[in-house]
């Protein structure tokens, strides 16, 4: 029985589906810029979620949609002088790029708000009719206080959210609780022609039309991080249970944490560049990344350090060891190792809310008994290949990290050699600049004995 914890209710929830798939929408990112590490850590989890769901025999529809047209994006794009499109379609395939760097699996679609600006508008147009929005000088806005459920999801009532958000009064809405779903258009603003006049949709009614659209009126789980349960999300079920009356608009809402720093510093300098995802991936595996993430339970804050990151890169080593060892030991005349109970405590873990750092406790224990056991003439293929497939469900590549230094044995031989030479000819300054190129490319030197030894760091 998997059991998953449910924002909605603030409680563990067996989990069953609706209906014969599992259908998961999750908030995707706003295309203005490359990602980063905390895109990645909502990317990587509901990434889990979805192989651990398949691993346990459900199918599985997920999509995760672009924003792409936002206040954000058109400041971006006027910036730069380029066309709103331009930037969202670079940002969107550096989304993929960093997703596949990840070894993120793509959703099963993937929609953009700009292409599904009929159902959109469709919805704004039931809300309207309904009586739960109403259109003032060309912009739509729903009218939170008909909705006597508003709230529930972030456990306040209408006044204590607006005292917390400070939302002003604009002109045209007739309570400042209320929020805008279509905005007229402003000049130099892409915009679509509605029944309001032309204009933009807002943020929140996307997720709605998209979800509406590409799984139906009630989903089995929506997904996102933790700082998006308000407003947005909700005012996702606000809209989307008053429009269709299916209540709840999703069974299951889960929220992961936040990334953490160390006090006193700051989130984008605590790893440098390497707060981008593709800069990281330069840096670390993306196995390495994944466990950093994931030896933190989905509904904490991990720690952003890059040590930590570092010492994750280090124990994937052990993994990866295992995953080599298969076919030189598994002659057959060996009493199996047994790994039954170990895959018994990874499913139980998982089963629990998706405790991850229980459930590479159990891998890391299976790995050790697979060294004893084949230091001690054992047949270890079978838990080898639950290694690997325990792994594979958390997404792990067990590929090597990509080699940083881009340096190869042979080029620092070289280089080792023209050092030598500069040496032996009292050419220090020459010296000096080999050895300082090689520790630029992440290569350690030691001179004892009249040799030089090296290592990669
Ligand atoms: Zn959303």
């Amino acid at each position: 029985m998997i059991q998953l914890y449910n924002s909605l209710t603030r409680t563990k929830e067996e989990f069953v589906p609706i209906g014969d798939e599992v259908k998961m929408y999750v908030c995707g990112v706003t295309v203005y810029d490359d990602s980063h590490l905390g895109h990645a850590l909502s990317s990587i989890v509901f990434d889990v979620l979805h192989r651990y769901l398949e691993y346990r025999g459900y199918r599985v529809r997920q999509v995760k949609n672009f924003t792409d047209v936002d206040d954000k994006i058109i400041n971006r794009a006027n910036a730069l002088g380029v066309p709103v499109e331009e930037l969202t379609d670079k940002y969107v395939e550096s989304f993929f790029e960093s997703s596949d760097g990840l070894n993120v699996r793509r959703a099963e679609v993937h929609p953009r708000a700009t292409e599904d600006m009929a159902e959109i508008i469709g919805l704004i147009q039931r809300l309207v009719d309904g009586g739960s929005a109403y259109s003032s000088n060309g912009s739509v806005y729903f009218r939170v206080r008909s909705d006597p459920a508003y709230g529930k999801l972030s456990g306040q009532n209408i006044d204590q959210m607006l005292e917390a958000t400070r939302h002003e009064m604009e002109s045209g809405k007739e309570d400042s609780a209320d929020f805008a779903m279509w905005k007229a258009a402003k000049p130099d603003e892409p915009s679509w022609g509605s029944p309001w006049g032309v204009g933009r949709p807002g943020w929140h009614i996307e997720c709605s039309a998209m979800a509406f659209k590409h799984l139906g009126e009630q989903i089995d789980i929506h997904g996102g991080g933790m700082d998006l349960i308000f407003p947005h999300h909700e005012n996702e079920i606000a809209q989307s249970e008053a429009a269709s009356g299916a209540v709840p608009f999703a069974r299951f809402w889960m929220h992961n944490g936040m990334l953490r720093i160390a006090d006193g510093q700051e989130m984008s300098k605590s790893l440098g560049n390497a707060f981008n995802v593709k800069s990281a991936l330069e840096e670390f595996s993306s196995d390495a990344i994944r466990l950093w993430i994931l030896q933190s339970h989905y509904r904490t804050n991990p720690l952003l350090e890059r040590e930590l990151i570092a010492a994750a890169e280090r124990s994937m080593r052990r993994i990866r060891m295992v995953a080599e060892i298969e076919s030189d030991t598994s002659d057959g005349t060996g009493e199996p190792v047994e790994f039954r109970e170990f895959e018994e405590r990874f499913t139980a873990a998982m089963d629990d809310d998706l405790n991850t750092p229980q459930a590479i406790a159990a891998i890391f224990d299976l790995v050790r008994e697979i060294f004893k056991g084949r230091d001690a003439g054992l047949d270890v293929s079978g838990a080898v290949e639950s290694i690997r497939e325990l792994t594979g469900v958390l997404g792990f590549t067990l590929q090597n990290p990509p080699d940083r230094s881009g340096i190869s044995d042979d080029d620092v031989e070289e280089l080792i050699q023209k050092r030598k030479e500069a040496r032996d000819n009292k050419r220090w300054d020459d010296a000096d600049a080999v050895r300082d190129q090689l520790i630029e490319a992440g290569i350690s030197i030691a001179d004892a004995d009249g040799k030089t030894s090296w290592w990669r760091d």
